[in-house]
């Protein structure tokens, strides 16, 4: 199957530009934690490349379960910064949309945040409760908590946690190694050496974490960055670096068992690759 067929950026494949792009006309930009504003036009998120987008709060998830859009699959999430969001979560609730979403995104703990933490805990060890029971992939913060993260996966233990913007020490990476966990790797954490050196090639991911407002078009450049700021880490071509990228995303939804809850774009993409 060609580029074109997946239909992604076609048009970049026919102007032939760039030294890597031989390889990336084949492979999308692949974002593994980034978010939009769910009442977003379609058309606008043609332009992201495929991306497993979180949402913030019970209120955005009536809106972005029901859309289709076919390379975003669209998360569900409770950010622990946000406390009416914490304050409106409902377990049930939850559950029902989690069972319909291969994505939970983003979920966590922040010591930073002003909601109290044993607030927090209640909602992630809910989460993890449910995804213990019913495996998803999912994209976790861990602001200033990376410890009291991984103390929780060691309590619920999930079966592929993928910890978003992680700055954990050396010694917490390889914790986390051995707790299953993966990494998506954000470019401030990128250019951080000390941070993901320690991260073994079958546990990374890329991610903008770009914001709700953002335009989702500047997705396929902020990804492309981090690629290039790891490829540098690697010592391998961008192009490698993306490669990589989707044959651990393919490893991990066969893990979980989700392939049949995400979009048909990413799947073309995962089949493709195969
Ligand atoms: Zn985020």
């Amino acid at each position: 199957m060609s580029a074109r067929e997946v239909g992604l950026f076609p048009e970049r494949g026919e102007q032939g530009a760039g030294d890597a792009v031989s390889r990336d006309t084949k492979l999308p930009p692949l974002d593994a934690h980034g978010h939009f504003d769910p009442q977003r036009a379609s058309e606008e998120l043609l332009a992201s490349g495929c991306v497993l987008a979180g949402t913030l709060s019970p209120e955005e998830w009536d809106v972005a379960s029901s859309r289709r859009d076919p390379f975003v699959a669209w998360g569900i999430g409770c950010h622990p910064r946000l406390p009416r969001a914490q304050a409106a979560f409902d377990p049930r609730r939850f559950r029902a949309f989690a069972e319909e979403t291969a994505v939970i995104s983003e979920i966590g703990l922040d010591a930073g945040s002003r909601v109290p933490i044993d607030v927090q805990l209640g909602t992630f060890r809910e989460i993890l409760e449910f995804v213990a029971e019913t495996p998803r992939l999912v994209s976790i913060h861990s602001y200033a908590a990376t410890g009291l993260v991984l103390d929780e996966f060691e309590r619920r233990p999930i079966r592929v946690p993928i910890l978003h913007w992680w700055t954990g020490s050396a010694a917490e990476t390889r914790r986390a190694v051995e707790l299953g966990c993966l990494f998506s790797v954000h470019s401030q954490v990128a250019r951080r050496s000390v941070h993901h050196t320690a991260i073994p090639k079958d546990r990374l991911l890329v991610e903008s974490d770009h914001g709700v407002n953002d335009p989702p078009a500047a997705i396929p450049c902020r990804i492309e960055w981090v690629e290039h700021l790891v490829s540098q880490h690697l010592k391998c071509q961008r192009s490698d670096v993306r490669a990589l990228a989707w044959a651990n995303l393919r490893r991990i939804v066969d893990e979980v068992g989700v392939r049949n809850l995400l979009p048909d774009g990413i799947c073309r993409v995962l089949e493709w690759e195969e």
